[in-house]
């Protein structure tokens, strides 16, 4: 795309960078003025300052405790607004640094439609989607496989029917289908432990570069790491799953995805608990005494503490350890050894339909990885006009490279280098956007890497008297919406029976 076509669109900067925190004000300052102008990027977010001083380790000097509460807990993603949900007869304060809830699982909306800028999906045999039902909301169908584009051919349903029509030589199709069949014979339950602690790339001696090539585009994506880190057991399942789902999709989701879910369980809690759900409000020490637990967190520019007879912390981890004082020392190593990818997502918004061929499409070897159709699962729905077409880019980044994402001028290549990247996989897609969102994430994926799962995330996740972990990186395998609920309701379990008096489950024990 010539410099002068991409002049007329409009880019628009959202998100936080720095996990713990949202963005720099000076990006804010450098919009004024031209904020409107079709070249112009905005910029959404707000003062960072108090978490670079978390991130560097400033002690700030604790107020006394204002308020009492029963439990304080820290994050209002989707595990967090779980817990609170669970604790409704609970005397509870969630704090949230963000202005809106949601963390990773966030919706956001251009002109009356939804779209997704984290979390896409969830699966029928997840606990999520039950929980999702409790809550009122209905899951609708993605029903339809994955295609692939590749050599600017639309390959439908990839791991299905697609093996055959792969635009690549007979013996690399062949190998494919070797491949797949290889690994649908691995038994992942039998051989659990031994297959989560290698890396996937074991797996994948004697086959060609294409395999690992579309692998190392799918794993990013789902988990935050190439064949290399990634372990083998979360790959393996993922084929297998991906095998099924061409027989019978069990995906469901929302326009605007998993934000669908954050968004309900927000609007039941905020008007019976309105006084008890603080955003704007980052935590930036938790303190454990005697009698009970002081969470300090700066609100409007002032610190504040609160006590309390337990906390939640539903933090990712890399936070998490930065905050609680006093963590054995084994724990918050196990919380340190847990790494995180910076994950932008670019929405390129449409006023005509571009592409409405699938729900979910791999494009191995663009700066993206694939991208979904924003209001695929109502399409169908009797009377419904897509007024906008939008598609969701996931642009899952290396580590390296996260400090693209923190100024302006960064954001913006990334983003343009999408819309550069999506209008070259096939002509009938060389369409120019009415805008361009890019929303981005710091450190919202934790990479699934050998070993995580069986040795780190079990002592990250253990109780520490009166603080409990949730978050989704304290459970495992893959950093999913279903693992943040269920984490959730682990640590509202532990605080229950901490507050009954009872003894702490048995887990892996932690030397501190
Ligand atoms: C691009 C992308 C796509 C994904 N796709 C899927 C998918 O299709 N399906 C799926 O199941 N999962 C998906 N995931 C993963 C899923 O989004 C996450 O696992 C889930 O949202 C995590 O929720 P959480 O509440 O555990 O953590 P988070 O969402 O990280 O929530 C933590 C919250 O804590 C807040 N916080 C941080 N520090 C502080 C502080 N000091 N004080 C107060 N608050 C603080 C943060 O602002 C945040 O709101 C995806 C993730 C990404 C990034």
């Amino acid at each position: 795309m010539s410099a002068n076509r991409r002049e007329f669109i409009k880019f628009v900067v959202a998100g936080a960078v720095t996990a713990g925190c949202p963005i720099d004000l000076s990006l804010v300052a450098a919009q004024t003025g031209d904020a409107q102008k079709s070249h112009a990027a905005d910029v959404d977010g707000e003062d960072n300052r108090i978490c670079h001083q978390v991130r560097d380790g400033k002690v700030f000097t604790r107020p006394p405790a204002s308020a009492r509460h029963d439990v304080v807990i820290v994050g209002g993603g989707v595990s967090g607004l779980t817990a609170a949900y669970r604790l409704q007869h609970r005397d509870f304060l969630l704090l949230e640094k963000e202005p809106h809830w949601g963390g990773n699982a966030y919706g956001m909306e251009y002109e009356g439609s939804t779209y997704a800028t984290g979390s896409a999906f969830l699966a029928k045999d997840e606990y999520a989607y039950h929980f999702a039902k409790e809550i009122g909301l209905e899951p609708l169908p993605v029903n339809s496989p994955d295609a692939s584009i590749i050599r600017g051919e639309l390959v439908p349903d990839t791991w299905g029917e697609g093996l055959s029509k792969l635009p690549y030589s007979p013996s690399v199709r062949e190998s494919f289908k070797k491949f797949k069949k290889e690994m649908l014979a691995i038994d992942v339950e039998k051989r659990g432990k031994e297959l989560f602690d290698k890396p996937f790339t074991d797996f994948m001696k004697g086959y060609p570069g294409e395999i690992k090539q579309w692998w190392d585009n799918f794993g990013p994506s789902n988990w935050g790491a190439t064949s290399e880190e990634t372990a083998a057991g979360i790959a393996i399942l993922a084929l297998q799953e991906m095998v099924e789902e061409s027989r019978t999709d069990d995906r469901y989701t929302w326009p605007g995805g998993l934000g669908a879910v954050t968004k309900k369980l927000a609007d039941i809690l905020q008007p019976k608990c309105k006084d008890r759900m603080q955003r704007g409000a980052t935590t930036v020490a938790v303190v454990s005494e005697k009698e009970g637990v002081q969470v300090t967190y700066t609100l409007g520019g002032e610190l504040k503490t609160v006590a309390a007879k337990a906390v939640i912390m539903a933090t990712p981890k890399f936070i998490t350890r930065r905050i609680v004082e006093g963590l054995p020392e084994m724990q918050s190593e196990a919380m340190h050894q847990i790494r995180y990818i910076p994950y932008p997502v670019v929405n390129l918004i449409f006023d005509k339909p571009v592409f409405n061929h699938g729900y979910d499409t791999w494009c191995p070897g663009n700066t993206f990885t694939d991208f979904v159709v924003a209001d695929w699962v109502i399409q169908k729905h009797p009377g419904y006009q897509q007024k906008f077409n939008i598609l969701s880019c996931y642009t899952p980044m290396k580590e390296e490279d996260r400090g693209y994402l923190l100024n302006e001028i960064g954001a913006r290549k990334i983003a343009a280098n999408v819309l550069s990247d999506f209008q070259k996989l096939m002509p009938a897609l060389n369409v120019d956007p009415v805008e361009v969102h890019i929303y981005r994430r710091g450190h919202p994926l934790y990479m699934s890497t050998p070993g995580l799962y069986t040795r780190v995330q079990p002592l990250a996740r253990h109780p520490m008297d009166r603080v409990f972990f949730a978050n989704t990186d304290s459970e495992g395998p893959e950093s999913t919406t279903n693992e943040g609920i269920r984490a959730a309701q682990r640590a509202v379990k532990e605080v229950e029976m901490r507050l009954a008096g009872r003894p702490e489950p048995k887990q892996t024990a932690v030397a501190g």
